[in-house]
């Protein structure tokens, strides 16, 4: 990791230039960080960060008239865009996997080389082409509860959603992170119940859950066939019959653990890239139990749900924005990428740069 400079693109009449107010630093580019993923690699220079707020620096007048936006507002904008032909899953309404563009091609994944070489939110200034998806940030919301609404809560409506689990259901989630607490509070928020499972090390998430109104579960990284089996039946005889996992954690155990403990009929919604990718998997388990088996990625068109959620469940006492417990500045991003990868004594819920910082 290292800083560099770029001109400030010259801006045409369709885009515009956002200044960056915060940008989160998710469990994605831990793994990119650490050299997990081949295609970044390639890539390098890569300007990471995918969740981004910001404030309108520069807009081309078309944009200005056709985005009904103006300079020093504040937006967010999606990770990824559709393309401008329109494909079959961009037609669909999932964006992120379009089909022309792909879901390699978007923030914190595009190389700096490529002009005008602002493609990622852990910088100053980010750039914002016709395409991109940008939401106006309502008023009323603070920046980071908005930042932590536009990425990972607006995943954990979708993902929850994905569930089909009526209200009064019981909804396991495995992986306490920021994605696993939006999920579980999610769950709780649409009259779900929600069981979040994590380690030892997760205790502050776990914590912090349990004070939405989360039941939790501590368990271990063992993925010892025996051991997952006898931990599913600690969790339903603890916390009940699981009606859907949101299996979170990508580890093998998390996976083996949503197909043990999920009941017959039961729906599990994958959406953390295992790690390695190469996992072995007991198909007999989604036979003999009629699972249905989901994957899940990102949060199309649910941006301005999660903002309203997140203000009534600020309303009520539980500001996702307070998530953010450890903000970065631009010269420590590597210092905040340790802090959230659990390499440092401190255990955050929610790790964020500040390039004002
Ligand atoms: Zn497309």
């Amino acid at each position: 990791m290292s800083l560099e400079d770029f001109p400030i693109p010259e801006i045409g009449d369709d885009d515009l230039l956002l200044e960056v107010i915060m940008c989160g630093v998710d469990g994605s580019e831990l793994a990119m960080y650490r050299g997990a993923f081949e295609y970044v690699n390639d890539r390098v220079p890569v300007i990471f960060g995918d969740e981004i707020i910001g404030r309108v620096a520069q807009i081309g007048t078309a944009a200005a008239a056709r985005r009904g936006l103006a300079v020093g507002d504040r937006v967010v904008v999606e990770a990824r865009w559709p393309c401008a032909e329109g494909c079959h899953t961009c037609n669909r309404g999932q964006y992120y996997l379009c089909e022309r563009r792909g879901l390699k091609n978007g923030y914190g994944t595009l190389s700096a080389k490529e002009a005008p070489h602002l493609w990622g939110g852990y910088s100053t200034h980010t750039f914002v082409p016709p395409e991109a998806v940008v939401y106006p940030v309502p008023h009323d919301l603070s920046d980071r509860t908005a930042l932590i609404a536009c990425s990972p809560f607006a995943n954990g409506i979708r993902w929850a959603e994905a569930t089909d689990v009526a209200a009064g259901g019981h909804i396991a989630v495995i992986g306490p992170g920021p994605q696993g607490l939006s999920c579980a509070l999610a769950a709780i928020a649409t009259g779900r119940r929600a069981t979040l499972i994590g380690l030892e090390a997760d205790s502050e998430r776990l914590k912090l859950a349990e004070g939405f109104g989360a039941t939790t579960f501590v368990t271990t990284r063992d993925s010892d066939p025996d051991a997952i089996v006898q931990t599913a039946a600690d969790i339903v005889a603890q916390h009940g019959p699981v009606d859907a996992v949101i299996e979170v954690s990508g580890s093998p155990a998390g996976k083996a653990l949503a197909m043990h403990v999920v009941r017959a009929l039961g729906t599990v919604v994958s959406s953390a890239s295992p790690n390695p990718s190469t996992q072995p998997f007991d198909w007999r388990l989604l036979m003999w139990k009629e699972i249905t088996l989901k994957g899940r990625i990102s949060h199309p068109n649910t941006v301005e749900t999660a903002f309203e959620k997140a203000r009534e469940l600020r309303d009520r006492g539980v500001d996702v924005g307070d998530w953010i417990t450890h903000v970065f500045p631009l010269d420590d991003v590597a210092g905040a990428i340790r802090t959230a990868a659990y390499q440092t004594e401190e255990r955050p819920i929610k790790v964020a740069l500040d390039p004002s910082a």
